[in-house]
């Protein structure tokens, strides 16, 4: 697994690798920094003692070392074109496919040529990709954390191997253990600095997707063919590289698909993807679920954002507030921008009474106001506060079963909210029932003015 770099990153600057003070490592906060400086000091002081300690290697394991270090390095050649476009449009962590010549080093090399070659193929694999491109230090902290995880997998062969080829005495029981081993470290660490640098981790994020470590899984198995094979033939290894590039072409088709439905700037889902997914997670639904709802939000006076902080802080605006009313649902409701300044939300059931979606709308509503948004700026971080949210409501089947009807009502309330003078909650009922349109604001109930009909 690789350092995921900020869904909303901001752009990367230049900066000359000698320019020591400038780094942007002194960017990210003490705590953070230090554990990455801990964390690549760790790893560069076991190689040397390894080192140090292992008699020089043998010709041959510099020649294995050559081996893989050159495969690795030919497969992101091979590969760079989808390589390049995988990291422009993935979202989230993502499995390092490198790991086969890495993890194949790992269980068949003396420790200080395992970490040349993670080394190599890791920093060559950052030199090419191209921008947009993570900075150099967590390039560094991936590698660092990349040779740990090779000297756990390589300590695991040691220890349970023996003979010539401990690789071969150790068996299928010795490798998988080496691979939940390396797999363990890397992803530990590389999970840790995430929940480290984010203000509220989200252990989904923080723990990678399932078909993320599942791929992880994949590609280190391949990995463990290939040290197999080189132990037997090193002409075998070559086997590796077809299967290996075919692999990332498939890997990138999900990367695109992915893309397809997710918005850019808020990282959640753009609208036609909500609207489907919203539609399918209806049909499916039965009355026996239980009342499921549609808030549909609109952060109130925006422009006033973007007029007074320019459109790039009224961007990092919108992503803190897709993260604030992320946080206030369940992983199961569906959460997507509609477009500008307007986020909708479908809460899968089962819900419980309509009340509970007003609730969790008033949460929401709660959590935005008291949002502060940290933007670095030249002249030192920029605090944007006192953001408001007015929020319509409508709950299915109630007020209507189907999405369109949902969205009617939810927008209408909206409306009713911003002409109650905004921060507020509304709750729609459909125009036949004449119910009133209840609200709240700042946790007050308000008397309802009626339901607001389009042109009023
Ligand atoms: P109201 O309370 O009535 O909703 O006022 P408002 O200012 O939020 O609404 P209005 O429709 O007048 O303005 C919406 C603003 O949202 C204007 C537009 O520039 C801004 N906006 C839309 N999309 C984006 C975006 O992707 N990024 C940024 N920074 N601003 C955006
Ligand atoms: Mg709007
Ligand atoms: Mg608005």
């Amino acid at each position: 697994m690789t350092a995921d770099p900020h869904r909303a990153r901001p752009p990367a600057r230049a900066v000359r690798a000698w320019a020591v003070r400038r780094w942007p490592l002194w960017e990210l906060p003490q705590r953070l920094a230090v554990s990455v400086l801990v964390v690549e000091a760790t790893a560069l002081g076991l190689v040397i003692a390894a080192a140090a300690r292992l008699p020089a290697p043998e010709p041959l394991q510099l020649a294995h070392a050559a081996l893989l270090g050159g495969l690795g390095v030919l497969h992101t050649e091979i590969a760079i074109g989808v390589e390049r476009l995988r990291r422009r449009v993935m979202v989230g962590n993502h499995a390092n496919l490198s790991s086969v010549w890495t993890f194949a080093g790992a269980l068949v090399l003396p420790p200080a040529c395992a970490a040349a070659v993670a080394v190599v193929v890791h920093l060559h694999v950052w030199a090419r990709t191209g921008r947009p491109r993570v900075p150099l230090y967590r390039s560094v902290y991936s590698a660092a954390t990349i040779v740990l995880a090779c000297l756990g997998a390589g300590a695991v062969v040691a220890l349970l191997g023996s003979g010539p080829r401990p690789l071969t005495a150790v068996g299928i029981p010795g490798i998988v253990l080496a691979l939940l081993v390396y797999t363990t470290i890397n992803t530990g660490l590389v999970a840790g600095a995430i929940a480290m640098s984010a203000p509220q981790p989200d252990l989904a994020r923080v723990l990678g997707r399932w078909d993320d470590n599942l791929l992880e899984f994949a590609t280190l198995s391949l990995g463990g063919l290939t040290a197999v094979a080189l132990v037997v033939n090193p002409w075998l290894v070559l086997l590796a590289l077809l299967p290996l590039v075919v692999l990332h072409r498939a890997v990138l088709v999900r990367h695109l698909e992915e893309a397809a439905n997710i918005d850019g700037k808020t990282g959640l889902l753009n609208a036609v993807a909500w609207h489907a997914q919203a539609e399918r997670l209806l049909q499916r639904s039965s009355p026996a679920d239980g009342p499921r709802g549609v808030l549909v939000l609109d952060l109130d006076h925006f422009k006033a954002v973007n007029d007074t902080h320019g459109h790039i802080a009224g961007d990092q605006v919108l992503a803190a507030v897709a993260g604030a009313v992320r946080a206030e649902v369940r992983e199961s409701d569906l959460v997507g921008r509609f477009g500008g300044e307007e986020f909708v939300v479908l809460l899968a059931g089962p819900a419980g009474a309509p009340s509970e979606l007003e609730a969790v709308a008033e949460r929401i509503r709660n959590r935005v106001s008291n949002l502060r948004v940290e933007i670095p700026t030249p002249d030192g971080p920029l605090t944007i506060s006192g953001l408001t949210v007015s929020i319509g409501v409508a709950s299915a089947p109630a007020e209507g079963a189907d999405l369109r009807t949902l969205l009617q009502v939810a927008d209408t309330a909206l409306y009713a909210a911003k002409r109650a003078g905004r921060n507020v909650v509304r709750t729609g009922t459909p125009p036949s029932s004449g119910s009133p349109v209840g609200s709240r604001r700042g946790g007050e109930q308000t008397p309802g003015s009626g339901w607001i009909v389009d042109g009023e």
